[in-house]
């Protein structure tokens, strides 16, 4: 069989020449970046689109944008798994540190109490990140595992695990009789 000599030029073509830049949809390519249809069929109209002011502005809010997506994770699972217990304690060291704040900041003396925050303030915070979590999750799927294994004493234990995403998280060691 009669071979071109030159390769057949596709957007799988372009898009192994800029690694995760473009997508294909239907024949055609759009950049990630910019959610942009780039006409992909000449090399140097491709090279040009990656070098414009705008894609690169558009790359970096992109990247900048997940990096803030991936701090808000951990920030929400590392909230999410304090006990109440755990916020009210952190809540009452603000009773220690009130004599340094009258002294050293201004207005230091119009902070409340530990009791104040756990009354008026935590009700608030804990809808806010109530309605965060609800947002975060809704819709997507979690998966929920559970096993059962001994432990180092010979105990029989139950392990639950969440699976969300790229996260795995034990949530529960229960120990049966
Ligand atoms: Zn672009």
């Amino acid at each position: 069989m009669a071979r071109t000599r030159r390769k057949k030029i596709s957007i799988s073509t372009r898009m192994n020449e800029h690694p995760n830049v473009f997508r294909e949809d239907g024949g055609i390519m759009f950049c990630n970046y910019c959610d942009l249809s780039v006409e992909w069929k000449t090399k140097s109209t491709v090279d040009g689109h990656c070098l414009s002011k705008a894609h690169i502005n558009k790359k970096e809010i992109y990247e900048r944008n997940e990096q803030a997506k991936k701090q808000t994770t951990i920030f929400t699972i590392n909230t999410a798994s304090k006990s109440k217990k755990e916020v009210i304690e952190d809540l009452e060291k603000i009773n220690h540190l009130l004599p340094f704040f009258k002294k050293y900041l201004k207005e230091g003396g119009a902070i409340p109490q530990a009791p104040t925050l756990c009354q008026l303030y935590l009700p608030h915070v804990f809808e806010k990140h109530f309605s965060l979590l609800q947002n975060y999750f809704n819709q997507k799927s979690v998966a929920i595992i559970m096993d059962e294994t001994t432990d180092d004493c010979s105990r029989s234990v139950v392990n639950t695990l969440f699976s969300f995403r790229q996260n795995t998280k034990l949530v529960s060691v229960d120990f049966l009789n």
